[in-house]
């Protein structure tokens, strides 16, 4: 269904719609006291989708409202290609926006909803005609054209809801949480179509949303925010690889990364040891911290679920907490190190109470500041 829906957009613009790069430079906003972002700056090439992510209250819809329009920034610049669009009124800034509600017009037809956008630009009944049968038919909504929004099922509106927003071809596209009332099922299918959508169109688009599964499928960037201020910007992989610090480890994965906080100790005839662990730094990173960790420093070691191994073999040994039945996979957690650490596991014999050993895969560790929580370099 992706392939046919790119081929189709392809198809009924004839070529890209745009290729302007969105420059995003310094953003500063603040509500009263209350500062919502913080220097906020990147910049998205044509077709690029970068996902603002983030707890609740972060800023993302503030980010997103600043750029549509609907909020001005108290600092900072907007640059879509060679125009300052932050001057410009939302209206004058070739831009569609799709929110987390269906913002259909419950009286109008589907035809109708779509037809709208043209409408208002007073473009022709011939040509609104077609450009709403291709939509529809893009979007698998040719049956659908007479009825209602209320006829429609939650998927079929939100295909509607992105129908509009595209037939008039934006240079710009901005969508806040626009899956969130969808079931599971209808959310995985619609990442796909959207992100499909999107790279045909071949527009700059910012995706708001708290769900990191979504960030991690859909982005070519991710902006991670926490309290307006920028905490990384990477690929999905560098988020999710390299985070800049435990914040970001911490949010992104679910299960979550565990941390063991370690101190790095150094012993008369020059050995060092990690503890809790009691094992050399080397034995963890082979090429070694020695000569940046001193005697007594401590740090946070990172290892995700799935960077812990379970073996008869292995060097450390914790005991099972609990272990959860997800259907597909088990995840266990143990306590070792004075820390709770959650592992997936395949055997369905353990039980609460049981020790066992197991291993932590090298290359899947993580060593962050102590105090500041940034990723150290090593
Ligand atoms: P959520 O995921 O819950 O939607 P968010 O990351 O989108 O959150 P924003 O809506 O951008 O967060 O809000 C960022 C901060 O700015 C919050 O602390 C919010 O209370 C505050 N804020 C947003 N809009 C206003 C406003 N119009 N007046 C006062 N404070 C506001």
């Amino acid at each position: 269904m992706t392939d046919t829906l790119a081929e189709k957009t392809e198809n009924q613009s004839g070529s890209p719609a745009s290729s302007e790069t969105l420059s995003v430079r310094d953003i500063c906003k603040s509500f009263d006291e209350h500062q919502a972002l913080v220097n906020v700056s990147f910049e998205l090439q044509p077709g690029e989708m970068l996902v603002a992510l983030g707890p609740s209250g972060c800023g993302k819809t503030t980010l997103l409202r600043i750029v549509a329009g609907l909020e001005s920034a108290d600092h900072g610049e907007l640059w879509l290609g060679s125009r300052r669009i932050d001057t410009l009124a939302p209206k004058d800034r070739d831009l569609s926006l799709v929110f987390q509600n269906y913002a259909l017009y419950p009286h109008m037809t589907v035809a109708q909803n779509l037809a709208f956008p043209l409408k208002v630009k007073k473009v022709s009944k011939d040509e609104q005609l077609i450009k709403v049968n291709k939509i529809a038919e893009m979007l698998r909504l040719e049956d659908q054209l007479q009825k209602r929004p209320a006829q429609l099922s939650g998927g079929q509106r939100q295909r509607v809801v992105l129908g509009r927003a595209i037939i008039r071809q934006p240079k710009l596209f901005l969508l806040d949480e626009p899956l969130s009332n969808l079931d599971t099922e209808l959310r995985a299918h619609m990442r796909r179509e959207i992100v499909s959508l999107q790279k045909s169109l071949h527009t700059p688009a910012i995706y708001v949303t708290h769900d990191q599964t979504e960030a991690l499928t859909m982005a070519d960037k991710i902006l991670v925010l926490k309290n307006g201020h920028m905490r990384q910007l990477g690929t999905p992989d560098e988020i999710y690889n390299k985070p800049a610090d435990t914040f970001v480890a911490g949010f992104v994965g679910a299960p979550k990364m565990n941390f063991i906080t370690c101190t790095y100790e150094t012993g008369t005839i020059g050995r060092n040891s990690v503890a809790p662990l009691g094992v050399t730094f080397e034995s963890l990173y082979p090429k070694g911290r020695g000569a940046v960790l001193r005697s007594g420093e401590s740090f946070v070691m990172g290892i995700r679920p799935e960077g812990i191994i379970v073996g008869p073999l292995g060097e450390f040994k914790g005991r099972i907490q609990e272990v959860e039945f997800l259907g597909d996979r088990r995840v266990a957690t143990m306590s070792f190190a004075g820390s709770e650490i959650t592992f997936y596991t395949e055997s369905k014999s353990f039980r609460a109470g049981d020790d066992i050993k197991f291993n932590l895969k090298k290359d899947s560790l993580h060593f962050f500041d102590l105090q500041s929580g940034k990723r150290l370099g090593v």
